[in-house]
């Protein structure tokens, strides 16, 4: 088929559209965030209305079309069932989370492979019952805050710009990184942290993997973390997050 061409993609986004179409946001492995229309999957007996659920990842044919959206052609399913995304309100929350904050952040068609490889391992692992889903949530956060260019400073006050001591310090969003206790007036709205902490935020910054899934974190460090994430994305982005003020309010 002329203009052609087969990728990996997982379904970020679905609107209804028309009789019996779709609209989907899909991230592709190599060739970045594309909007596809998903024609006549809502009829009866449709065999590629599976593959246009949200989080499903398949291989797809898509040919361009007449406007900006790729048609989707054909989709086989590449990936097991994230299982637990469907039947756990919470775990699909996070990956709702995941989803809207990869489409927010991603401009179209641009082929970024570690962010679609984080993206489907961290829904993977949200749908694994094994695994907690909040500790994936604040890794895939942390890596996507990373990416976008906006690592905060974990080794020296952003403040005085002294080395800190090991010892408590205050997440500043707005300054971009801890703030040592002299200066940690500077910012009321600033998040006390605890050495722990601060030592799980380096641990991701770093992106070891390997020892992050070995660090113990409790409800309190989870906490913590997710509260830095949350200032962190309100001080980014232009809006809030929607998905995540589901999560919270799934939480409380
Ligand atoms: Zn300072």
């Amino acid at each position: 088929m002329p203009g052609s061409f087969t990728d990996e993609g997982i379904v970020l986004r679905r609107v209804n559209y028309g009789e019996a179409d779709r609209i989907l946001t899909v991230l592709t492995r190599g060739h970045g965030k594309v909007g596809v229309i998903a024609r006549g999957v809502r009829k009866a007996g449709s065999r590629m209305a599976a593959q246009t659920d949200l989080f499903e990842r398949s291989r797809m044919q898509l040919a361009e079309g007449r406007g900006e959206l790729l048609v989707l052609a054909q989709a086989q399913r590449s990936s097991g069932p994230p299982a637990g995304l469907a039947t756990d309100a919470r775990r699909s929350a996070c990956a709702a989370v995941v989803a809207e904050l990869t489409d927010r952040v991603l401009e179209g068609h641009l082929p970024d492979e570690a962010v679609f490889v984080l993206v489907a391992e961290s829904l993977d692992e949200l749908g694994d019952p094994e695994r907690d889903p909040r500790r994936a949530l604040v890794w895939f956060a942390r890596q996507m805050i990373d990416r976008l260019g906006y690592a905060p400073e974990l080794q020296r006050c952003v403040s005085c710009s002294r080395p800190l001591a090991e010892e408590p310090a205050a997440f500043s969003a707005a300054g971009g990184g801890l703030l040592c206790p002299d200066c940690r007036r500077g910012d009321p709205a600033a998040i006390d942290c605890p050495v722990r902490v601060i030592k799980v935020l380096r641990v991701a910054a770093a992106g070891d993997a390997a020892t992050w899934t070995r660090l113990r974190l409790d409800h309190d460090a989870l906490a913590t973390l997710e509260a830095i994430i949350e200032r962190e994305l309100e001080h980014h982005l232009d809006r809030r997050l929607r998905s995540w003020e589901v999560l919270r309010a799934l939480e409380r």
